[in-house]
């Protein structure tokens, strides 16, 4: 363990990083994933290190496409599983989804380690290890899915997506929510719900919003995905980050 006095300016930017390099060290983020959180970081800056009322916004949307999905499952990779483990744990519960790991460098040692770590965080089923389902289009390794977790879902969350899988779930017909601090990026391009904010602000917020509307009616949750514009957010997030403009 470090020590960051959280008094420091960027107390939970170095704190992140520092969770990154743990998850390396124990097996379950790949070296590929410190370049990801690198370029997460420098969007991150730019907005302000802070959740705009855009992303807020779709944060909203998120929890309520959750909550109203027949099947919804929340996608984790080694940066989610070292960002956020017990934070995915307590979005999965309190919307119903389920869990899945899913790897853009499969192997089975890390798949392992990964649904571990998720189960040392409180998660019960763990998906990914069956990989009897395929994402059509995709190379062989990239495509296996659980056919009960993610080959079935109709909403599935991917945070920190590679830009074609992303493109690949969304044509599959999968309402798609993508976590990137990109909004030019491929995933956030494709996604039916683009968040633009980091992970460690992003995943907690939803739960919080998801247990605000756990008694909504369907007619309201319905109504709050209707009204959302992907496109709308992505510029919102493009013009906080060209301009500091943090309303939006
Ligand atoms: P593509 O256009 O194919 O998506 P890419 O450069 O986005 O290419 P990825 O491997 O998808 O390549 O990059 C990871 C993405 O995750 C980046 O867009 C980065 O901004 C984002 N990211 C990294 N760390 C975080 C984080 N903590 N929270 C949210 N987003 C993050
Ligand atoms: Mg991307």
């Amino acid at each position: 363990e470090i020590d960051i006095p959280e008094s420091h300016p960027r107390y939970e930017s170095l704190l992140t990083r520092h969770r990154i390099e743990a998850g390396v060290e124990k097996g379950i983020t790949s070296q590929q994933g410190l370049i990801a959180q690198g370029r997460g970081e420098a969007f991150d800056y730019l907005l302000g290190e802070e959740t705009i009322p855009s992303a807020d916004a779709a944060e909203r949307v998120a929890a309520a496409q959750l909550l109203a999905a027949d099947h919804a499952v929340l996608s984790v990779n080694g940066n989610v599983a070292a960002l956020v483990p017990g934070e995915i744990v307590d979005l999965a519960e309190a919307t119903g989804a389920d869990i899945e790991v899913n790897l853009f460098n499969r192997t089975r040692e890390r798949m392992e380690r990964i649904a571990d770590h998720l189960r040392d965080h409180g998660g019960t089923e763990i998906k990914g290890l069956e990989a009897d389902g395929r994402i059509p289009g995709l190379d062989h390794e990239r495509a296996k899915v659980d056919a009960d977790g993610i080959g079935s879902a109709d909403v599935v969350l991917v945070p920190l997506e590679d830009g074609d899988r992303a493109e690949a779930l969304a044509e599959m017909g999968k309402t798609e929510i993508v976590i990137d601090l990109n909004p030019l990026s491929r995933s956030a391009q494709s996604a039916a719900v683009p968040v633009v904010d980091n992970i460690i602000r992003a995943v907690p917020n939803m739960t919080a919003h998801a247990r605000e509307l756990a008694g909504a009616a369907d007619d309201d949750l319905a109504e709050i995905i209707e009204e959302f514009d992907p496109e709308e957010t992505l510029v919102a997030a493009e013009r906080a980050i060209r301009g500091g403009d943090l309303d939006g």
